[in-house]
C-alpha cells in the first residue's frame, strides 16, 4: 500500500513545527526517522493530511553535560547515543538499552524524540527514561513544559503530548559514579521488538551492600513498569542470590501484562521474573554476591 495523500513541510525550526501542527488541528504529524511512522503511513494505520518533517532541525540534534543531568535533543539518533562517550559515563544504561534497538540500520535513523514520543511499551528508550526518573522536554505553541517519564508516558502508544506540541528534548539525571548496569532481553530473533526486556541501574555502598537499585521492565504491560517494589527490597541488603530471587519475583508483581501473539499474560509473567532474576545477577558482581552468600 502507498501512504494516503498528505502535505509534506519541511520545518525550518521548532516554532514553525509548532505552528503548522496547530494550524492543522491534531491532523498533522512529526516526521523524525520514520522508522514508526513511515510503515504506519504505508498500511494507512495513520493518515495525517500534513506531515512535518523535523530532519532539518539541528537545534534538535545535540547532546549536553548540564549539572546532574544530561540532555539531549530530540533528533539525535539512537545510535549516536548509543557510542557517545559522555552518555557511556554519565548514563552507562543507555547504550546498553539502545543495543537492543532493532538492528543497526534502524539506529541510523530512528531519533530519542521519535522513540519516545512513540511509545512502543516494549521499546528499550522509554523503560531507560522510566527506571532513571528523565524529564521529557515538550514544546507547543505557548512554550515549552516538562513532564516527567512516569506521567509522558499513558498507555499503548499514548503520551501526556498535546496534537499540537513536540518532543524537544530528553534530560536524564546522571548515574552514580560506578553504578552497575544491565539489561536482559527476550524477543524471538535478533533485531525483533523484546517480548519482555528488563533493565537494572544499580549503586553499592562501600561494603558491596546494594545502595540503591533502579529497574524497569518494557513489553510486560501498557506503559513502562516502574519495579519500586523491587527496588526496596534490595536497598541495604547483600546481593545475596536468595535477595536477587526475591527482588525478581517482586518485579515479576509490578506488571500486569495482557495476551498478543507473542505469547500470554501468564508466560509474559514467568520471563519476567526469570529475566528479572538475569538481569540483577549480571548487574552485581560475582565475588560480593557468592561472599555474601
Ligand atoms: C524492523 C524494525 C525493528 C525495530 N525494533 C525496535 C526495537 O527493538 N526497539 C525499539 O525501541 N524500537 C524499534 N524500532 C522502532 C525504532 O526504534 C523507531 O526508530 C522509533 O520507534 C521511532 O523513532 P523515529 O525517529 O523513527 O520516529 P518516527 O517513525 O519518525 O515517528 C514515530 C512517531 O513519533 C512521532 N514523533 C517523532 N518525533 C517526534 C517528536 N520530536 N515530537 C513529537 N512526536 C514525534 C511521529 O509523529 C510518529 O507518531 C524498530 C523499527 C523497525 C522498522
Amino acid at each position: 500500500m502507498k501512504p494516503a495523500p498528505l502535505d509534506y513541510i519541511r520545518a525550518t525550526s521548532v516554532a514553525h513545527a509548532v505552528q503548522v501542527l496547530a494550524e492543522n488541528d491534531g491532523d498533522g504529524k512529526v516526521l523524525a526517522g520514520g522508522q514508526s511512522l513511515v510503515p504506519l503511513l504505508a498500511m494507512r494505520l495513520s493518515q495525517p493530511t500534513v506531515l512535518v518533517d523535523l530532519g532539518g532541525l539541528g537545534e534538535l540534534s545535540y547532546i549536553r553535560d548540564e549539572s546532574g543531568h544530561v540532555e539531549i535533543g530530540a533528533m539525535v539518533r539512537a545510535r549516536t547515543v548509543e557510542i557517545s562517550s559522555l552518555i557511556a559515563d554519565a548514563v552507562p544504561l543507555l547504550p546498553v538499552a539502545l543495543r537492543h534497538v532493532g538492528h543497526v540500520t534502524i539506529r541510523n535513523r530512528g531519533t530519542v524524540g521519535g522513540s519516545t514520543a512513540h511509545a512502543d511499551p516494549a521499546a528499550e528508550l522509554p523503560a531507560v527514561l522510566r527506571a532513571l526518573d528523565a524529564d521529557v522536554v515538550v514544546t507547543g505553541p505557548s512554550g515549552s513544559r516538562t513532564i516527567g517519564a512516569a506521567d509522558f508516558f499513558q498507555g499503548f502508544l499514548t503520551t501526556a503530548l498535546a496534537p499540537d506540541e513536540i518532543v524537544t528534548a530528553l534530560r536524564v539525571p546522571k548515574s552514580a559514579p560506578g553504578t552497575r548496569v544491565a539489561v536482559q532481553e527476550f524477543a524471538r530473533r535478533h533485531g525483533d521488538f523484546a517480548i519482555v526486556a528488563v533493565f537494572a541501574a544499580v549503586e553499592l555502598g562501600a561494603s558491596g551492600e546494594i545502595a540503591a537499585a533502579r529497574i524497569a521492565v518494557a513489553g510486560a504491560d501498557q506503559v513502562p513498569v516502574r519495579a519500586a517494589a523491587a527496588e526496596e527490597l534490595l536497598a541495604g541488603q547483600d546481593p545475596s542470590p536468595a535477595v536477587l530471587r526475591a527482588a525478581a519475583a517482586e518485579v515479576a508483581g509490578a506488571t500486569r501484562p495482557f495476551d498478543d501473539i507473542h505469547g500470554t499474560a501468564d508466560y509474559r509473567k514467568k520471563i519476567t521474573a526469570v529475566l528479572a532474576r538475569r538481569c540483577l545477577e549480571q548487574a552485581l558482581p560475582t565475588a560480593e554476591r557468592s561472599s555474601a552468600a
